[in-house]
């Protein structure tokens, strides 16, 4: 098995380090306005006594600098990277012209509506299709974040129930659930109830109804579920919820494997949220921007945050030879007046750059398009779930979609975690898979290939990870003293997360 092939590491000190005073990397201009007194100006005690301190390189320096730090990021673009429930597919780099073009580049969100009528037509068509995509009736674009729809979400439900004289306090969330579910339970004021899953990886109906009365607002479910595994009672799940008079929230997280295929709307579900920087594919990790649009059924579309963008047919003006002159009746525009609202959650209209990305994504695949990327993403998935499950535990050994989950328990065996199985992959090449989560199993590794991948890359990894597996049995250390062809091996995690050193302090030398 070849090991990964690249440059040899190097230590890249700090550019602190590297710096020498009077080093320069810039050139100003003469001054060619007048000059002036900054102490008159702003006044004495606002002036800095000292200079900042500030790194002084040489242009190539700082060059060389910034580019070493760059190859030390993994991302999708350096390689497979198949983190299970975040869906980690390649980003198309034509999304990229697309957000660079100047019309959506340079729109202020301030700009007078008439003059953003293209960058509006593109958030009302995404709203369409984000309906057309989850057989939702209407969708707000403002939630920064999936985990950010999940809290908008759970705001809509709770405003509903107010709306109708109810007061419910609980939030119903499955035991295998991402994190995020009761946390943003507990934020919308909800006290989270969580529920056991069943043998089969499954929500389990006796339990969910076991926990049904009239004090429950919400079941949150994601569907497939964490595990990877589509819940066949769904409609019967749903039924259950609704006949306690409290509604179910989709998790879209894993809208990747049912896309074109199944609709939470069609399953009954009252809000959902889109992870689009997973589902389609606008880039995510090391918290940049991203975006969660929420969809709802009409009896919560009065409920929605602002601003709902709205087509308004103006007139019908007359056709010209292709019909084009019809287009130009509708006119795009920034609803707020929702009296019910739960009012703004995000700066102006939201992440527009990111939301273009998955508009283009979305128009760029069509819907027979996105139909194959759920076929690809669960054939992917099924294809290393067979591969592996002769040497790993399968715990659920069930047709899977978009992502499985194995348990490192038999490694455990020979004194190998399953965090010494992730970082081993770190020499192989790969980026680990998700660890330790869905919580219900032990040792868990969930692993999604995504659709992008080539037969090829899937192989790549299936020997890796039957390598490493062989190793755990052979060669037990050198699994757990992994990885040992990274910039740094082994860190102290919980010191690292507790005493982070963010400052650079200067030796007295
Ligand atoms: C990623 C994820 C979330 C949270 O979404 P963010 O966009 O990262 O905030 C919620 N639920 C599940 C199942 C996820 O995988």
């Amino acid at each position: 098995m070849r090991m990964r092939t690249l440059a040899p590491v190097q230590e890249v000190p700090l550019i602190f380090e590297r710096s020498r005073s009077g080093k320069r990397a810039y050139d100003v201009p003469p001054l060619d306005v007048p000059p002036v007194d900054l102490e008159a100006a702003v006044g004495k005690d606002r002036l800095r006594r000292k200079a900042p301190l500030l790194p002084e390189v040489s242009e190539p320096e700082l060059v060389r600098h910034y580019t070493a730090l760059s190859t030390r990021n993994y991302g999708v673009d350096t390689g497979f990277y198949p983190l299970g429930s975040c869906t980690m597919k390649y980003n198309p780099k034509v999304h990229e012209t697309i957000a660079r073009l100047e019309g959506f580049r340079d729109v202020h969100p301030l700009a007078p509506e008439e003059t953003v009528q293209g960058a509006l037509e593109v958030m009302y068509r995404l709203q369409e299709a984000l309906k057309a995509i989850t057989g939702m009736d209407e969708v707000s674009l403002a939630p920064a974040a999936g985990s950010h729809g999940e809290l908008v979400g759970l705001k809509i439900i709770a405003a509903y129930f107010r709306s109708r004289g109810e007061r419910r306090t609980k939030v119903v969330v499955p035991d295998s659930a991402h994190g995020t579910n009761p946390a943003s339970a507990a934020m919308a004021g909800f006290q989270a109830v969580s529920i056991p899953s069943d043998e089969r990886g499954s929500v389990d109906l006796e339990a969910l109804k076991a926990a049904l009365d009239e004090h429950v607002a919400a079941l949150m479910l994601t569907n497939p579920n964490t595990l990877g595994l589509f819940e066949t009672d769904i409609v019967e799940i749903v039924r259950a919820v609704h006949d306690v008079g409290a509604l179910v929230y989709y998790d879209g997280a894993n809208l990747n494997a049912i896309l074109g295929k199944s609709r939470p709307g069609d399953m009954g579900f009252d809000v959902v949220h889109v992870n689009v920087h997973k589902t389609f594919s606008t880039p995510h990790g090391g918290g940049g921007p991203g975006a969660g649009p929420v969809g709802v059924k009409a009896h919560l579309a009065p409920f929605l945050p602002v601003p709902i963008v709205r087509a308004v047919r103006e007139h019908a003006l007359e056709r010209d030879g292709d019909g084009d002159a019809a287009e130009r009746a509708v006119r795009y525009r920034l609803d707020t007046d929702l009296p019910r609202s739960i009012g703004r959650v995000r700066g102006f209209a939201g992440s527009f750059g990111v939301l273009l990305r998955a508009y283009a994504y979305i128009r760029s695949l069509g819907a027979e398009g996105l139909r194959r990327v759920a076929e690809d993403a669960v054939l992917a998935a099924n294809y290393v779930m067979h591969r592996l499950k002769d040497v790993y535990a399968l715990p659920y050994d069930r047709i899977c979609k978009h992502e499985f989950v194995l348990s490192g328990r038999r490694q455990k065996a020979y004194g190998v975690r399953t965090s010494d199985i992730a970082k081993r992959l770190m020499d192989y090449g790969f980026h680990p898979p998700t660890i330790y989560f869905p919580l219900i199993v032990d040792e868990a590794l969930m692993i999604e290939p995504t659709e992008t991948e080539s037969k090829e890359t899937l192989d790549a990894f299936i020997e890796a990870m039957r390598a490493i597996a062989k190793e755990a049995e052979e060669n037990p250390h050198l699994v757990r003293s992994a990885p040992h062809t990274t910039p740094v091996g082994r860190l102290d995690e919980a010191l690292a997360a507790r005493q982070p050193v963010l400052v650079y302090r200067p030796s007295a030398d």
